[in-house]
């Protein structure tokens, strides 16, 4: 597919030509060249040769409508998953993954059981955020924000994603603010530095999930490399160069992170540092085979308990449980 390089695959025409054809890709949200009216005719027929604009997706709806789920088949045949959330304030958010699989084995997660196939191109991240694009455009609808949640760890596939934030960002393409665009790390460091830096500075949520190191080593293997106190410094240099807020994401798994005095470590680490550096979001696990969702006065009382503290708490609402959409079921199945 060259959906942002049609010249690599058509090299003698004005540069006039390409401008129209990437329009009519990202803008004019295309399915068919026949749309494609200010071209000429040998062009189109051309063009539904050899860059034909279907993308290979499998749609499914959650009941309520408020969540949609694509399965979408790549060119060498992998599969990737990503997620249309309908927000009742109106935002419409994808939630895009950025890798096949994901090698960094959280043992929550679905996709982390996958292992990493391969990084995705840019053009492949994009893919999935034209494709809700045009459902949207369906019902007069857009895009308005775009989360690195969905399979994969985007901080390990860094120049893929940057690029992809450009075009996402970019006014004439999906014009979607930087305030609305957030990434998703269970904490590369590094990678978390070097975010810092960038010219679009994007929202950061960094996946928690535990308040030591012994648990979060035993959730999370990545905590090995990279420990809580250090990533979490990181955290709170990302905050002060930008100005943006951190989410702290906590998925809460019923006995294992989610007692009152694990919800009062967890506050105590935060204050240590700053506590109005950081949001706690605090997600209901879906459940698996091995783990269950922490029960509903379980989550209030974390949650009192680290608002208690000072510090801005909230609660996600689950999307798309039923579509194994949500946090974690990402896991390309073709069924
Ligand atoms: S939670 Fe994120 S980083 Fe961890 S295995 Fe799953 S996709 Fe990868």
């Amino acid at each position: 597919m060259n959906f942002l390089s049609p010249q690599s695959i058509l090299p003698n025409l004005p540069n006039f030509r390409y401008q129209q054809i990437i329009n009519w890709i990202w803008c004019g949200l295309l399915t068919d060249w026949s749309g494609a009216k200010n071209l000429p005719q040998d062009l189109r027929a051309q063009l539904s040769q050899i860059l034909p604009l279907t993308i290979n997706a499998k749609v499914l709806t959650s009941a309520d409508k408020k969540t949609a789920k694509a399965l979408i088949t790549l060119g060498d045949g992998s599969a990737i998953e990503t997620v249309l959330m309908k927000h009742s304030d109106g935002r419409r958010t994808a939630c895009l993954s950025s890798q096949v699989g994901c090698p960094m084995g959280c043992v929550f997660c679905s996709t982390g059981t996958m292992g990493l196939k391969r990084n995705l191109t840019a053009e492949e991240i994009l893919l999935q955020a034209l494709l809700w694009q045009r459902e949207l455009a369906k019902v007069g609808e857009k895009l308005s924000n775009a989360v690195f949640m969905g399979m994969g760890e985007p901080l390990l596939n860094y120049a893929a994603v940057m690029e992809a934030i450009k075009i996402l960002h970019e006014p004439k393409i999906f014009n979607i603010g930087s305030h609305h665009i957030s990434i998703s790390t269970c904490g590369i460091l590094p990678a978390m530095k070097k975010l810092g830096q960038e010219r679009i500075k994007v929202n950061l949520a960094l996946s928690l999930h535990a308040p030591d190191d012994k648990l979060r080593t035993q959730l999370m293997p990545v905590n090995k490399t990279y420990r809580l106190k250090p990533v979490l410094a990181e955290a709170l240099k990302y905050y002060k160069l930008t100005g943006r807020q951190v989410m702290l994401e906590y998925v809460l798994i019923k006995n294992v992170n989610d007692a009152p005095e694990q919800a009062h470590h967890l506050a105590d680490l935060i204050k240590d540092l700053d506590q109005t550096a950081f949001i706690v979001n605090l997600i209901p696990y879906n459940d698996t085979k091995i783990f269950k969702s922490s029960t509903g006065e379980a989550i209030k009382k974390f949650k009192e308990i680290v608002s208690r503290a000072g510090i801005k708490t909230v609660q996600r609402y689950r999307f798309g449980a039923n579509i194994k959409a949500a946090c974690g079921q990402l896991a390309s199945r073709k069924s």
